[in-house]
């Protein structure tokens, strides 16, 4: 092999074309790039997830290639490949002789860990540079909330419009209103159109054939073998330029709906490209306040300013959070929760509407918007009282865009309530009732939305009110919950008792559900 004296690591979620590492050629700087069964078998991904992966890093080498860089590219089936990245790296360092070794903050605490090992290990020269991708350093939501016992986002929100001059007038938030959040939770009219983006189209045929001579068990499907996810900065360009043009004036207003005639309704879909950095989120959010600037008539203020929230706000603030409680987050269990998934997590063959309709379609697409992750897959795995492990391997697994940071953060924390209130401030659960406000999911379903009771009784109904009934201790001094017990007490004991035992029916059946 070639002698260098400095080896760089690109990782599959550092793909930032636009990072200062590429502004200057060194024929003595080696850029390695590798797929390794370290990363498609730490859980069970999805198909369109590792091939969207694989997809993207050889278009970033390819694309390193033709800027004059010299690059080493491994692919998985390269004789030779060690399948670990710390155990790659240490026999190129040792090929090429090179002395200097140079790397990326990893945005996952287990490869932050492995290469803060390594570079120990090596006992070379090495430099760890910032990924140049986010608003927020690390430590900054940290930093913010010092000493204070809750972390509000909306605060670390604020923090951020003031810092980076976002729909900012002065030191004002533009409209005199920083949250405009109340009227942004609206159902879709039946008739309502949706756009549909020129999505690209990748043959995944050869990497397919790929997974499986190599025995990568994946979940999920592919249809034609196609993939339609951006790969590569233009694409995620095109897609970002036709959200702004003809989904973002809707986005606000129909960001919670969901709805059987539509998978993605208003959503960007921006996800996959953002946590790989194929698009930074400065240039998501600097689109949408131009846009708004230009033609405020044709943009209303909440639906541009709830786009920035999701990107400004709570991206930024969870990895705020997952860097100030990893690893103790990974254990993190407050309701102490122990119940496996339901083995139809992972079919979609089951005859209650919502979670059929969310979860097919997550096994298609590898997409669900939030409020499906959020309020049908969350939610009854909350109820339920699934153990947050199991949640998490399944959420981490089926959707494109699960990289740990954003992903373990969304799940234990926003939607398992099993921080125990680190990111939310009362469990995110339903019963039937709010489903059917912001869905048309119980129209048709097996079940009947308004019985709580015998035959046909939907389980979200019983589980909602066995899961306050279970954890009154922990729950019924929150003052966001109150009202929930108010109510609960106020039902006679005969009716109290017929809910739970109509819960517990359901639990011990729940595979059949
Ligand atoms: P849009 O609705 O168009 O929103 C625009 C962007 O805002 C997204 O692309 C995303 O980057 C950002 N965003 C929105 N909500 C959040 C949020 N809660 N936290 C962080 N960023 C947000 N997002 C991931 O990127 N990876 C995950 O693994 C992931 N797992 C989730 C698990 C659960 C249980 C829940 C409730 C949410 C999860 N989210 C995750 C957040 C959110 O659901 C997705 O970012 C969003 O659905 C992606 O679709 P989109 O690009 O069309 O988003
Ligand atoms: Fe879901 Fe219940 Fe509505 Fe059926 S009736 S779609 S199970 S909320």
């Amino acid at each position: 092999m070639k002698r260098y004296t400095t080896i760089r690591l690109v990782l599959g979620d550092q793909l930032n074309r636009k990072h200062s590492w590429y502004s200057e050629k060194s024929e003595s700087t080696l850029y390695i790039l590798m797929e390794c069964r370290s990363e498609t078998d730490y859980v069970q991904h999805h198909l369109q997830k590792v091939v969207g992966f694989f997809m993207a890093m050889r278009s970033f080498g390819a694309w390193l290639k033709e800027q004059g860089h010299e690059v080493y590219y491994i692919r998985l089936d390269e004789p030779g490949n060690q399948q670990s990245i710390p155990a790659n790296i240490q026999l190129i360092l040792a090929a090429t002789g090179a002395r200097r070794f140079e790397y990326q903050l990893p945005d996952e605490y287990r490869l932050d860990k492995q290469l803060r090992q390594l570079t120990a290990e090596l006992g070379l020269s090495y430099g760890i540079f910032d990924t140049e991708h986010f608003f927020s350093t690390r430590d900054e939501a940290a930093a913010l909330f010092k000493g204070k016992k809750t972390w509000l986002m909306e605060s670390f929100y604020r923090q951020m419009r003031r810092k980076h001059r976002v729909l900012m007038e002065g030191s004002e938030p533009v409209g005199d209103r920083w949250n405009y959040d109340a009227e942004n939770r609206q159902s879709v009219p039946a008739g309502t159109r949706f756009p549909e983006p020129p999505l690209p189209t990748h043959d995944a045929t050869e990497f397919i054939a790929l997974l499986e001579a190599q025995g990568v068990k994946t979940l999920g499907s592919m249809a034609k073998q196609q993939l339609h996810w951006p790969i590569n900065p233009p694409e995620a360009q095109t897609l970002l330029t036709f959200f702004i043009e003809e989904m973002l004036p809707q986005f606000g207003a129909y960001q919670d709906a969901m709805t059987q005639e539509h998978r993605f309704l208003f959503h960007s879909r921006l996800s996959f490209a953002l946590n790989l950095k194929l698009i930074s989120p400065q240039e998501v959010v600097e689109a949408a306040e131009k846009a708004w600037r230009r033609h405020p008539s044709r943009y209303p203020l909440a639906a541009v300013e709830g786009f920035i929230r999701q990107i400004l706000g709570w991206r930024e603030y969870m990895r705020g959070i997952y860097w100030a409680h990893v690893p103790g987050y990974y254990h993190m269990n407050f309701f102490e929760h122990d119940r496996p998934l339901p083995s139809w997590f992972w079919t979609g063959e089951t005859k209650m509407n919502c979670l059929k309709h969310a979860i097919t379609q997550s096994l298609e697409t590898a997409y669900a918007h939030h409020i499906q992750r959020l309020m049908i897959t969350g939610n009854f795995a909350l109820l339920a009282g699934v153990h947050p492990d199991e949640v998490d391997a399944w959420y981490l697994g089926i959707y494109i865009d699960a990289v740990e940071w954003v992903e373990i953060t969304n799940t234990r924390g926003m939607s398992q309530f099993a921080d125990g209130g680190i990111v939310g401030s009362k469990p995110y659960v339903s019963s039937a009732n709010y489903i059917d406000k912001m869905s048309d999911y119980c129209k048709g379903c097996a079940y009947k939305k308004q019985v709580k009771i015998g035959p046909g009784a939907c389980p979200f109904n019983s589980l909602y009110w066995d899961f306050h009934a279970r954890h009154r201790e922990k729950l019924e001094k929150n003052p966001r919950i109150g009202m929930v017990y108010r109510t609960w007490d106020k039902m006679g004991q005969e009716q109290q008792e017929a809910l739970r035992r109509q819960a517990a029916h359901y639990l011990q059946n729940i595979d059949a559900l």
